[in-house]
């Protein structure tokens, strides 16, 4: 195997939070309290996904803050006769626009609203994408969902893994086990952690659901095509927590460097999967995992004492 970075070496990490909800929809913070409380806590990028409701703020834009514009689409199962949506199996997904600028006039568009019918659902899906926006799967455990929901979706580049509103509101935040059904059935998709937040709660309160779930970016500088094109390239990480500095393959050998964490595992297509694990009480910061050609894909988890996750994409051998 040919050695190659699965992040980039050159170039910065920029942590941003791809979901977001503010008062546009049914958020507490205004977009400038966001752009606040976020860079205030090393932010650089937010996604602006309000429901149903297109989020263009060009006026945040600066040298140090990035604001992506997006929404929050959804398509909901019929409601039973209660009325109640607890039962409700429903998809939400963000739709994040690569090229704000040059649109005018755009409003947030809805799935036709036949839950089950999954080739018009696909049919929707292409059509944003070929129309500039990439779409991301949202939060399938809280969702309700189960693989028949989610496999054959088509038209994703990457689906959420962690979602800290979704692990505040039932513990309903990680779906590592829906991400690798995804990839197992064949989906080559990235995976984001994000924060969902609503900010019902202060920051310091317990229930905060914002600064949680966060993607690191790795581009040569800030800019809105450079954070598009980072998550087109799949040049970032997912985390609730950890710091992945270093990801790469050299000879036959993925090496991963982090901030201190408990284990380290190489999740792979099957379940022989490799670990290292740091002996009790203390941390480690770096493995080495050979590989042997049949993994099918490779997938770097690394847990830290607070059960944190930082989670790298998927990488599949035979594109190596
Ligand atoms: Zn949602
Ligand atoms: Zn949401």
């Amino acid at each position: 195997m040919k050695d190659r970075e699965l992040l980039p070496r050159t170039g910065s990490f920029y942590k941003a939070n791809l979901h977001c909800h503010t008062v546009l929809s049914d958020g507490r913070w205004t977009k400038e309290q966001v752009k606040q409380e976020y860079q205030k806590r090393g932010y650089s990028v937010v996604a602006f996904t309000d429901h149903r409701h297109y989020g263009w703020h060009p006026e945040l834009m600066d040298e140090n803050f990035i604001p992506i514009a997006a929404f929050e689409a959804d398509l909901n199962e019929p409601f039973p006769p209660s009325g109640s949506f607890s039962r409700v199996r429903t998809y939400h997904l963000n739709f994040y626009d690569t090229d704000p600028a040059n649109r005018t006039g755009f409003e947030a568009i809805q799935p036709p609203q036949r839950y089950g019918d999954i080739p018009a659902l696909n049919e929707f899906l292409q059509t944003m994408s070929e129309d500039g926006f990439l779409c991301c799967y949202n939060h399938p455990y809280w969702s309700l969902q189960s693989s028949p929901d989610y496999l054959p979706l088509q038209h994703l580049f990457a689906m959420e893994i962690y979602n800290h509103g979704c692990e505040l509101d039932g513990l309903y935040g990680y779906a590592p086990q829906a991400y690798d059904e995804m990839l197992r059935a064949g989906q080559r998709i990235g995976c984001l952690a994000t924060d969902d937040n609503h900010d019902c709660y202060a920051p310091g309160n317990p229930q905060c659901d914002s600064f949680g779930g966060f993607t690191m970016l790795r581009m040569p500088s800030l800019s809105y095509a450079n954070v598009i094109g980072a998550l087109q390239r799949g040049d970032y990480y997912a985390s609730s927590g950890p710091l992945i500095d270093q990801l790469y393959v050299e000879g036959d050998t993925v090496w991963v460097r982090c901030s201190p964490v408990e284990k380290i595992y190489l999740v792979t297509e099957g379940r022989h999967c490799q670990m290292r694990l740091a002996d009790p009480g203390r941390t480690i910061t770096e493995a080495a995992f050979p590989l042997k050609g049949d993994e099918g894909y490779i997938r770097v988890d690394c847990r830290d004492a607070q059960g944190r996750h930082a989670y790298s994409n998927a990488y599949f051998l035979d594109e190596l």
